[in-house]
């Protein structure tokens, strides 16, 4: 067979592609030190549709497969591990989504990511001008409650909350799709010692560090550079979550009332977080432009920079709302951020923000299978049970 036909048969079945892959991979077995796709696929002589998507989704995109392959195209094998990954992933984030009807939501999802952020910031400065008059818009507001003035509480909060706890629900509901794929327990997912190991793996992004020398992001040479950014980017993201936390707690349980002071806890959070969001997204949308393309998938580059302009645009929005919040602009500045920031919570379900779930419940699928393995291997030669290394 030529490698023409391999690669029609890529796109015609994901699925088929990525079990080929696996299977030369699995006979290869040359790139097993690089990440946890190899050894959990070294535990399996077939590959249903179901271990696919986790292997796929345990796949973090480093690259280093693909760079040191030597059946990789032009050979006529034309493994491209990476790329029948990304398709497939890609693929996963539509089928376990919830509800289901908004799978259609990651087949353009860059351009829908878009579409919903132009009529998120669209719609509440319309709205803004329609409930508000352009005076008290435009004035400069200071002390507590400064922000309600422009946008009353009520309705700040109901939007934020409604879409946000939908956005947790859809979420939840989408893992537990993930999960039941796996045909094991709920329960697995909370046994402490693979728990703690999976937690470990997902908080400091063990496998962006490639076989330990970082990404092939360009080239045959490793870098830590996505590793560093996606850190920024994911801390920055937490950091700006806490602040938003606390914010509430004072505002409802202590009953003080935004703006804060500079020195206070939410705003140096979400200063902090906020600087963070711009290095962040900033950097890995600088990787995506220098990658080398080959081993990317084009249908999931549009849903990567959508999202990456979003984060980046609710940190830099953020950030100037701190800086002119004493100002006449402030008004207007709070309803293009809260615009950003509402089309974020109805996008997180149905962005590449999904790809932190699966991958975590890939990490802890993993996880257990290396403790079950562990355990095996010491029941086989008659010893107690040990802690998976
Ligand atoms: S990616 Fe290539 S080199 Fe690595 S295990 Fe698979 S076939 Fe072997
Ligand atoms: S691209 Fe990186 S993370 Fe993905 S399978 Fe290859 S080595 Fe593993």
């Amino acid at each position: 067979m030529s490698s023409i036909n391999l690669v029609d048969l890529a796109e015609d079945n994901l699925r088929d592609e990525a079990r080929r892959a696996m299977e030369v991979c699995n006979a290869c077995r040359y790139c097993e030190g690089y990440c946890a796709v190899f050894p959990a696929m070294e535990m399996r002589r077939e590959f249903s549709d179901g271990d696919l998507d986790y292997l796929a989704n345990l796949c973090h995109n480093c690259q280093g497969c693909y760079q040191s392959c030597q059946y990789a195209p032009p050979h006529p094998f034309g493994i491209n591990v990476p790329k029948a990954f990304a398709e497939l992933r890609l693929q996963t984030y539509a089928d376990y989504a919830w509800p289901q009807p908004m799978a259609k939501f990651f087949d353009r999802n860059g351009t829908l990511v878009t579409l919903l952020t132009a009529l998120c910031v669209a719609g509440v400065i319309i709205a803004l001008m329609l409930i508000q008059d352009a005076k008290v818009v435009f004035a400069s507001h200071v002390g507590p409650g400064a922000f309600y003035k422009v946008i009353p509480w009520g309705v700040m909060t109901a939007f934020a909350g409604a879409t946000f706890l939908f956005a947790i629900l859809s979420l939840v509901m989408s893992f537990r799709n993930f999960w039941r794929a796996s045909q094991r327990p709920a329960t697995d997912i909370v046994r402490p010692r693979t728990l703690a190991r999976a937690m470990h793996d997902i908080f400091t992004l063990k496998y962006l560090g490639g076989g330990g020398h970082g990404c092939n992001d360009v080239s045959d040479q490793f870098s830590m550079r996505r590793r560093y950014y996606h850190h920024f980017t994911f801390y920055g993201f937490m950091l700006c979550f806490a602040a938003t936390s606390v914010a509430t707690i004072y505002d409802h349980v202590l009953g003080l009332q935004a703006p804060y002071a500079f020195f206070s806890l939410p705003v140096m959070l979400g200063t902090i977080g906020g600087i963070g969001l711009v290095i962040g997204p900033v950097g890995l949308i600088w990787i995506k432009i220098i990658s080398d393309p080959a081993p990317l998938s084009k249908k999931m580059i549009g849903g990567d920079y959508a999202l990456l302009m979003l984060l980046l645009l609710i940190s830099v929005t953020g950030l100037l709302l701190l800086g002119l919040r004493e100002t006449g602009a402030m008004g207007i500045l709070l309803a293009i951020h809260l615009g950003f920031v509402l089309a974020f919570f109805i996008a997180i379900p149905y962005s590449k923000m999904v790809h932190g779930l699966y991958r975590s419940a890939a990490l802890i699928r993993y996880a257990l299978e290396r403790q079950e393995e562990s355990e095996a291997h010491a029941a086989a030669q008659g010893k107690p049970k040990v802690k998976a290394a």
